[in-house]
């Protein structure tokens, strides 16, 4: 199929963020592949979508997989404007009794996945000349996140990843940037609520805008970085987090008294 109409290509798309961000850009009239381990769940969200969007099965830490679906994709619409790069997985645990199948594990989809995406998604971008890729990072990129050690690395490691993709690819005409997300509502956190390891009072209490995110908000911003409006945008990790990152999170206590 060869079409006016873009094609963005988003990992995780099945759910959460990953999910709103595909009904963001097919609302805006691009064509969208969502890809996903939850392959049932994509196929059900997709036929909402007739002709305008495709669910493909995809583990991203699968190298060879990630470079057929993107072969597959990029078929189907005639071509490749957007990467989402989304999947992402959390394992909670203190430092001190953390697995190492659990270390790999998040590192394994959070980080060598997105580079897998990122590459084949790079690829043709660069041979065409064109693109935008987005990266999921977090606020747990630039802070100590107890309990997430490998989960605040992989998204560390995403954040600098971005800025040396932004490098490499902005002047052959492909923008790499990140988005980091407060707390969102999706099943990473009310799963994690639901199971004991998560307590977001404490969460909405310090982030200014005394509210979690709704995935909507964090699709909206990432649709923005893959248009025309961020032509000269590249290399950055752009904070969607009500003001979480700008507080130093120490409150404000007035004197009683001024002498
Ligand atoms: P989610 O759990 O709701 O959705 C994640 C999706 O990724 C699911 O559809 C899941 O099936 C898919 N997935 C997991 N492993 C996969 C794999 N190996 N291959 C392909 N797909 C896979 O999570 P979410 O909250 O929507 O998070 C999306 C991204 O945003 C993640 O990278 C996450 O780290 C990041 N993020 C989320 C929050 C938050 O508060 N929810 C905050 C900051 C960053």
């Amino acid at each position: 199929m060869t079409s006016d109409a873009k094609a963005v290509f988003i990992t995780g798309g099945a759910n959460g963020i990953g999910w709103a961000t595909a009904e963001t850009f097919a609302a805006r009239g691009w064509h969208v592949t969502i890809a996903d381990v939850e392959i049932a769940r994509a196929r059900t969200r997709a036929e909402g979508f007739a002709g305008k969007m495709l669910a493909l099965p995809l583990d991203v830490t699968d190298r060879v997989a990630v470079d057929q679906a993107f072969a597959s994709a990029t078929a189907h619409w005639g071509r490749l404007d957007a990467l989402i790069n989304n999947a992402g997985i959390q394992r909670h645990a203190p430092l001190e009794s953390l697995t190492f199948e659990n270390w790999n594990a998040v590192l394994d989809v959070n980080l060598h996945g997105a580079l897998h995406c990122l590459q084949a998604a790079g690829r043709i971008m660069l041979a065409q000349g064109s693109g935008a890729i987005v990266n999921l990072a977090s606020i747990a990129a630039t802070r100590g996140a107890p309990g997430r050690a490998p989960y605040a690395v992989s998204k560390a490691a995403i954040a600098s990843l971005t800025k040396t993709a932004a490098v490499e690819w902005t002047a052959r005409g492909v923008r790499v940037n990140a988005v980091a997300p407060g707390y969102v509502e999706t099943d990473l956190v009310t799963v994690a609520v639901a199971e004991g390891r998560l307590n977001t009072v404490p969460m909405i209490e310090r982030t200014p805008a005394r509210r979690l995110a709704d995935p909507s908000e964090i699709a909206r911003a990432i649709y923005f970085l893959c248009t025309e409006d961020a032509s000269y945008v590249s290399g950055h990790v752009l904070h969607v987090d009500g003001g979480f990152e700008a507080d130093y999170g120490v409150p404000f206590f007035p004197p009683k008294a001024l002498p």
